[in-house]
């Protein structure tokens, strides 16, 4: 099978393996555990912060930030199709208390202009605009990056407006690598950051959230609140440091083989794929045109061989990672082109 439903199907590298073989631990709701340390030092030099938090995944991790800064009756503006708004399970709203005001951007990307029309007037009949969290890269546009000076003038509008902002950068390293910055460049733009371990970096457990270290202890008692207070959890940071250290470079490879899957793809009849949205390791293909409700497309793939997600009314996701190789990409093009054929 060559799979590609999500980044999140990677396997920890064999390395990773044997680093949480050996990983040094110890309590950390004790603050004990040395691998955990080390992890969350390096998370905070890498993206620029005071301090950062292991937290168990990337929507624990956009949770316990978007908890830590906000309060009940409050608001958060998002892109209108985030992940926060359609994956997250409301957990803004349950838990935090807040509504989310979706914003629609352009592929993805917010707009500073737009951010500013949807912050809140002084008014007692209206919530308090809290934060602005940015998805970057954006999963449900196809893996596009805001640019650094969309994110700064954001920034600009939100602190006049004395609201925070969040960045859910799941994929902030895949934004990075693409556009030859550092993680570290990009966050400088936020003030607090949501990055995944799990998913093109090849941990099997994980993410992270970095800020000031104020943030980070709110953000710390939320996570306990939550029952994200690990034990030995220096077993899995030990994964989580070889993520960071060895599989950063390596996401160029994948955006490569998005490309050239998306340029196959695009080249097929019936398949229509948005070439401006393709700038990391997904492609997104609108397969109306081959006449084939979604569903069953995505299930003639299965039987060829190739996993993918069946993406809202007549789209296919497909995500390239560490697992699948260019040949494997090549093949799975061939096995779409024949299905789209009906063949
Ligand atoms: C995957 C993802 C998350 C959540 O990560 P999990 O570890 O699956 O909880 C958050 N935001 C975006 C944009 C994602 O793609």
């Amino acid at each position: 099978m060559i799979d590609l439903r999500s980044d999140t199907v990677t396997k920890p590298t064999d390395a990773m393996r044997q680093a949480m073989a050996s990983a040094e631990v110890g309590d950390d709701v004790y603050g004990e555990d040395p691998t955990i340390r080390r992890l969350e030092q390096l998370a905070a030099e890498m993206t620029g912060k005071e301090a950062a938090l292991f937290v168990t995944s990337g929507t624990q991790g956009n949770l316990v930030a978007i908890a830590a800064q906000v309060k009940p009756g409050e608001e958060v503006i998002a892109e209108a199709e985030s992940h926060i708004f359609y994956y997250e399970a409301a957990g803004v709203a349950t838990v935090a208390g807040a509504q989310i005001r979706q914003v629609v951007g352009t592929r993805g990307v917010l707009q500073p202009q737009a951010v500013g029309r949807a912050v809140r007037p002084n008014d007692i009949h209206q919530p308090r605009t809290a934060l602005v969290s940015i998805e970057n890269t954006h999963n449900r546009a196809g893996g596009t990056v805001t640019p650094e000076n969309v994110l700064r003038e954001i920034q600009t509008v939100a602190h006049a407006a004395g609201a925070k902002v969040h960045m859910d950068g799941a994929r902030l390293f895949n934004a990075a690598v693409a556009t030859n910055t550092s993680a570290k460049d990009i966050a400088d733009a936020v003030d607090t950051v949501q990055f995944c371990l799990s998913k093109g970096l090849g941990a099997p457990v994980g993410s992270i959230v970095a800020g000031s270290q104020s943030f980070i202890d709110d953000a710390r008692q939320w996570r306990k609140r939550l029952g994200g207070g690990l034990r030995q959890a220096g077993i899995l940071a030990a994964a989580g440091i070889l993520a960071l250290t060895q599989m950063v470079d390596r996401l160029a490879e994948d955006h490569a083989n998005a490309q050239t899957l998306a340029l196959l793809l695009a080249n097929m009849t019936g398949i229509s794929v948005d070439l401006a949205t393709v700038q990391t390791n997904i492609v997104i293909a609108d397969v109306a045109g081959t006449g084939r409700p979604v569903d069953e497309f995505v299930l003639r793939l299965r039987e060829e061989g190739v996993l993918a997600s069946a993406f809202g009314a007549a789209a296919v996701r497909f995500v390239t990672h560490k697992d699948v190789s260019k040949d494997d990409v090549l093949r799975a093009a061939d096995i779409v082109a024949r299905v789209a054929a009906g063949r």
